[in-house]
């Protein structure tokens, strides 16, 4: 077991830590001298002595730690570990229980009271993401207690701490039998190849559900469907399933055609009529305005941050220009679905993008429907930026 170190906030941070708040900022600790071990418990108090909550010692992008605990007497132990696991797959009962869906998150990190870990769920394979090496100094713990209670074929993992919070390559699997390579899992009755064991991504991104399942059921049928950023083609798919004309799907990445082609194939859809493009999605924009070509449908799922060769992409400054490319080649009539992952904005900031790149287009819109996370990627009250996922589908208006 390692130290328990004691750390001093300041009045003005210890004011919202009180309130719910579970991250530990840099900038609200008093005492923060050199070396605090990654992994170390936690006990913090505010100027004048007072028990403010426990947690552990983790570098991320964002903070120094977490608050797990309001109890002084709390130990994180196996038992601490296994009471916040059942509670979580007792929250996830209808989706454990649905055997349309077999994908899902298990537990999503502060917000089912663990800061810096969360465990997805494929087909009875458990998959626990560490977001810091603090966090992962409880591996033992969290396996020992994850399968004492968890049904489970087989256990992965991602190390999510090196530089800038990326993925630390190893072979993943951890304990349990391996998974098919590919696993197949099911979302609403839609198949979807994940590789457990292949890069820090599955193939799948689970936060979308909610919005491929509305794509199919509600704005696919008969319609021309360009999806930008199209990673392995979950939106196309869903898109297909739901009855669009064609769909095209545009990603930079090499990987993403074959990733594609194989989504298409397992759900039964001839890959050959869809269009499967490998380009900068800023080309494609050119082009398509070029060839006069619009869509009744058009995807837009851009990384918060990308570099490619000629572009720098950031969300919470590039959103509007990106949106306006994108409005330029969508029907009258036709539909966006503008969406991002960005945790440095909020929803209004992001309406206020929309805004800014209809104004630019001079076309009027109408804002149909909006998404956050999905109830599984449970989050709370008191940490707005946990609820990253903005997605607003938006009418461009005649
Ligand atoms: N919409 C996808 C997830 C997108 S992940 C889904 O629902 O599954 C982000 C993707 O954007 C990655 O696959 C990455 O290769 C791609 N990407 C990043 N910058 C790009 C660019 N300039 N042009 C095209 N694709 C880009």
């Amino acid at each position: 077991m390692k130290n328990t170190v004691k750390l001093k906030i300041k009045s003005t941070f210890a004011k919202n830590l009180r309130a719910g708040f579970p991250l530990i900022n840099k900038e609200a600790v008093l005492n923060l001298k050199g070396n605090v071990e990654e992994g170390s418990t936690l006990e913090l108090v505010d100027e004048s002595g007072a028990f403010l909550g426990k947690g552990y010692f983790g570098q991320q992008n964002k903070g120094i730690g977490w608050v797990l605990s309001r109890q002084q007497q709390e130990e994180f132990d196996e038992k601490f570990f296994e009471k916040k696991f059942k509670q979580a797959i007792e929250g996830r009962k209808t989706l454990f229980n649905d055997p349309e869906t077999t994908a899902f998150r298990v537990f999503n990190g502060e917000g089912d009271g663990i800061g810096g870990l969360t465990i997805d769920y494929f087909d009875g394979y458990y998959l626990i993401n560490w977001y810091s090496e603090g966090i992962y100094h409880f591996k033992n713990l969290v396996v020992q207690a994850l399968t004492n209670i968890a049904d489970y074929k087989g256990l992965y993992e991602k190390k999510r701490f090196a530089e800038q919070g990326t993925y630390i390559e190893d072979d993943d699997f951890i304990a349990g039998e391996r998974a098919p390579i590919p696993l197949i899992v099911k979302e609403n009755g839609m198949n979807f190849a994940v590789y457990l064991n292949e890069s820090a991504m599955v193939g799948i991104f689970l936060d979308q559900r909610d919005v491929r399942k509305t794509i199919r059921d509600k704005y696919s049928k008969g319609k021309n469907v360009l999806n930008t950023f199209s990673y392995t083609g979950a939106f196309s798919v869903a898109a297909a399933v739901g009855g669009a004309t064609k769909t095209t799907s545009v990603d930079v990445a090499n990987r993403s055609k074959s990733k594609t082609i194989e989504q298409f194939s397992i759900n039964e859809i001839d890959y050959e009529a869809q269009d499967i493009i490998v380009e900068d999605v800023f080309n494609y924009f050119k082009y398509a305005v070029r060839k006069n070509l619009l869509f009744d449908l058009v995807i837009l799922d851009p990384p918060s941050y990308a570099r490619s060769k000629k572009n720098t992409f950031s969300a919470a400054k590039d959103y509007p220009d990106l949106l306006e490319k994108a409005i330029r080649i969508t029907e009258k009539d036709g539909v966006i679905v503008a969406s991002t992952n960005a945790s440095n904005f909020g929803m209004d900031k992001f309406k206020g993008f929309i805004e800014k790149a209809f104004k630019q287009t001079g076309d009027k819109y109408k804002i149909l429907e909006e998404f956050r996370l999905p109830s599984d990627f449970k989050t709370i009250n008191n940490f707005k930026e946990g609820n990253y996922l903005k997605v607003v589908f938006i009418k461009k208006l005649t």
